[in-house]
C-alpha cells in the first residue's frame, strides 16, 4: 500500500545519519503505524551508548500543532557498554564481552531500566522527559524543547552569563544550584533513586529551570554502590557549580542534606521548605566558622580539605560491610578493591521496579527472544 510505503520512508529517514539496523528500523516502523510517533527526524545527539532522534506525533486534535517528542535508540553493539559494569556488578556474563544475544538483552534491559526511572521520577514532580513507550531498545519520551524542535541545551551550554548581566547570571547560577540540591534530594528521598551520572551533560536548562535526563544507571538507595554514586554526583555536580563561581557548600553537608530522612532529623522535600532548608545550611556553616574565619579564601579552602577527606572515606551502606570493614580496608590495602563486588544484577533491580510497579512479569534475562517477536513485525 502506498501509505505503508510512504511510512517506511519515514522509518528510513532516521537511518540516514546513523544506519540503524533492522530491529530498530521494525520498531521505529511499527511505532509509527501506531501513532506513537508519525515522523521520525534527524538525531539530536549520537553518543556511545545511544542516539536521541528528534520525531513528531500528530496530535489527537488534529486542528492542534503536531507534538514533538524524542526516541533514544540503545545501541546493540556491545563494547561501549563495558564501562558500565560498575553499574551491574555481578552480571558475569557481561564480563566476556561481546556475545550478541546477550547484550541485545542488556541494552533491552537499560532501556527499560531508564523507562521505570523517568517514569518515577516523573511522578515525584521533577522535571524530566516524561517517558511514553517503550519497546526493546527502544524509548519514545517528551521532547524537551521549544515549538520548533529545538531542545534545549544542556546546563553545560546554558546561555546565562551571557544573555543577563552579571549580577543576574550570579544570582541564577545560586538560584540553579540550590534548585538541583532539592531536585537531588526529591529524587533519593521519594523516588529512592540516586541519578549516578549526574553533571552538567545530563542536566537540561531552560527559563531557569534544570531538567533532569540520562536516568537509565541511576540505581536505587539500597543498590550497595548507590552511596558512592552519590557522593561522585555531588563532587561533580559541586565542581561544575564553583566553576560558575557559585558558593557552594561541603560535599558532606550535601549528602547529608540528600540523605536524611524527615524521621532522622533531615528535611522536608517541598518548597518553599526545602529552599529555606538549604538557605539554613549556609547560615549553619558560618556560624561553625565562627569569627576568626571572617576570610573567603580560608572557608573555601576549609571546605576543600574537608571535601576531600569525605571523598576518600568509606562509605558503608550495609550490615555485611560494616562487619567487614577491617577486613575490607585490608583489601582495598592491597589494590585490591576491585574485589570489593557487592553483588547486585542490573536483572534484579529491574525484576524489583517491576514488582514494585505491580507487574508480574517474568525475568527480563531468563525470558528468551520470544518475548521479543510478540508483537509482530510491520509486514
Ligand atoms: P547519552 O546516553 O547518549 O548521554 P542522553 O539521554 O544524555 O543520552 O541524551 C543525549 C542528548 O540528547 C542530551 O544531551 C540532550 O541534548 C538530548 N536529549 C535527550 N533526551 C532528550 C529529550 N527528551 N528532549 C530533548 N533532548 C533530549
Ligand atoms: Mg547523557
Amino acid at each position: 500500500k502506498a501509505s505503508q510505503e510512504r511510512d517506511k520512508d519515514k522509518a528510513d529517514r532516521a537511518t540516514s545519519d546513523q544506519v540503524l539496523d533492522q530491529r530498530t528500523r521494525m520498531i521505529l516502523l511499527q511505532m509509527i503505524n501506531r501513532g506513537v510517533v508519525s515522523e521520525i527526524h534527524g538525531a539530536i545527539s549520537t553518543g556511545k551508548e545511544a542516539n536521541v532522534y528528534g520525531a513528531i506525533a500528530l496530535a489527537e486534535d488534529l486542528d492542534s500543532p503536531p507534538i514533538h517528542r524524542a526516541v533514544k535508540v540503545y545501541k546493540t553493539a556491545i563494547l561501549s557498554f563495558k564501562d558500565r559494569e560498575r553499574y551491574i556488578t555481578g552480571e558475569h556474563r557481561f564480563k566476556s564481552g561481546a556475545d550478541k544475544g546477550n547484550s541485545r538483552k542488556m541494552v533491552k534491559l537499560w532501556a527499560e531500566k531508564e523507562f521505570r526511572n523517568l517514569r518515577r521520577i516523573h511522578a515525584a514532580g521533577i522535571p524530566c522527559p516524561e517517558p511514553i513507550q517503550l519497546k526493546l531498545h527502544v524509548l519514545v519520551m517528551d521532547f524537551l524543547g521549544d515549538k520548533k524542535g529545538y531542545a534545549y541545551p544542556r546546563l553545560r551550554d546554558a546561555p546565562i552569563s551571557s544573555s543577563s548581566s552579571s549580577d543576574d547570571a550570579d544570582a541564577t547560577w545560586r538560584l540553579l544550584y540550590v534548585q538541583l540540591l532539592g531536585i537531588m534530594r526529591r529524587l533519593y528521598q521519594v523516588c529512592r533513586l540516586v541519578h549516578a551520572d549526574l553533571s552538567e551533560y545530563n542536566i537540561l536548562y531552560h527559563k531557569k529551570q534544570l531538567y533532569v535526563i540520562d536516568v537509565s544507571q541511576s540505581v536505587e538507595h539500597d543498590h550497595p554502590r548507590s552511596l558512592e554514586f552519590l557522593r561522585m554526583d555531588i563532587k561533580n555536580t559541586g565542581d561544575f557549580f564553583r566553576r560558575q563561581g557559585v558558593d557552594t557548600l561541603p560535599d558532606r553537608t550535601i549528602f547529608d542534606f540528600i540523605t536524611r530522612s524527615a524521621q532522622d532529623g533531615g528535611l522536608p522535600v517541598e518548597e518553599p521548605a526545602l529552599g529555606e532548608a538549604v538557605e539554613r545550611l549556609y547560615q549553619a556553616r558560618q556560624d561553625a566558622a565562627g569569627e576568626d574565619e571572617t576570610d573567603a579564601a580560608a572557608s573555601a579552602n576549609r571546605d576543600e580539605v574537608d571535601n576531600e577527606v569525605f571523598r576518600n572515606q568509606f562509605i558503608p551502606q550495609t550490615l555485611e560491610q560494616v562487619y567487614d570493614i577491617e577486613k575490607d580496608a585490608q583489601t582495598i590495602g592491597q589494590g585490591g578493591g576491585d574485589k570489593l563486588v557487592y553483588r547486585n544484577l542490573l536483572a534484579d533491580q529491574v525484576v524489583k521496579q517491576q514488582q514494585q510497579d505491580g507487574e508480574k512479569k517474568k525475568s527480563p534475562v531468563s525470558g528468551s527472544e520470544d518475548d521479543e517477536s510478540g508483537e509482530g513485525g510491520a509486514s
